[in-house]
């Protein structure tokens, strides 16, 4: 059966780490939300142009342009048995907008559909996000407090000079917190009462949570 799997959780919580390790042992392609973003931004398109106005500011983009891409990155071969998508949705239009889109696509399909939901400490997460790395060449991410590169500002994976994202600042992040509070947080009452949520402890190290995401993945 096509296993759709969704992530929830606030920003910096682990689930791009995590994403692109389970991306990898289901064979399943790895949707981020946010990179597919940044490309449209790199790539300098029209798109691109109007979400970094949001991204900037730590806000979310228009639920239309994000639909749009998701429904066309969806629709894609590669999504036919299943799909890892982080980062989306994060507010509840974004949900009924996916509920929506996956019935287009996948017609009388049964599908088997979970979110998972990244519970954890917010204290920190701050000082995680600051402290992040990453490699917009292979996309490996990296923090300078526990998973710091070997050689100073390059990809251990790729060689590639490892860049701070620009809304990774201390003013910035708190203002993605504040619309993950309010967008995004009340999608985990909305899953729970479809009895398609699954909560894993997202305290711990990289290895811990692993194991705890393989669990509610393979149950
Ligand atoms: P992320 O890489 O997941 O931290 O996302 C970075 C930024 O991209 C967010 O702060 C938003 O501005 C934007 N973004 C990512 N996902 C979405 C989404 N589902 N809806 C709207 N904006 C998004």
């Amino acid at each position: 059966m096509k296993k759709e799997l969704i992530f929830l959780g606030p920003p910096a919580c682990g689930k791009g780490t995590q994403t692109t390790m389970l991306a990898e042992y289901l064979k399943f392609p790895h949707i981020d939300t946010g990179s597919l973003l940044r490309a449209e931004i790199s790539a300098n398109t029209e798109a691109g142009k109007e979400a970094k106005l949001y991204i900037d500011e730590g806000h979310l983009v228009p639920v239309e342009l994000v639909a749009r891409i998701i429904k066309n990155r969806l629709s894609q071969e590669d999504c036919k048995n299943g799909y890892i998508l982080d980062g989306y949705p994060r507010s509840m239009e974004q949900a009924n907008a996916l509920t929506k889109m996956n019935a287009e696509i996948n017609g009388d399909e049964k599908v088997d559909f979970r979110a998972i939901y990244f519970d954890i400490d917010t204290e920190m997460l701050v000082e995680r996000i600051v402290n992040r790395r990453s490699c917009l060449k292979c996309g490996e991410i990296y923090n300078l407090m526990y998973k710091s590169p070997k050689q100073d500002g390059i990809c251990d994976k790729c060689g590639e000079k490892l860049t701070q994202r620009k809304d990774d600042t201390r003013e910035i992040a708190q203002e993605r917190f504040d619309t993950y509070f309010h967008e995004t947080a009340p999608l985990i009452d909305y899953y729970t009462n479809m009895g398609v949520l699954r909560k894993i402890d997202a305290n711990g190290d990289i290895k811990e949570v692993w194991e705890r995401l393989l669990k509610v993945v393979n149950d």
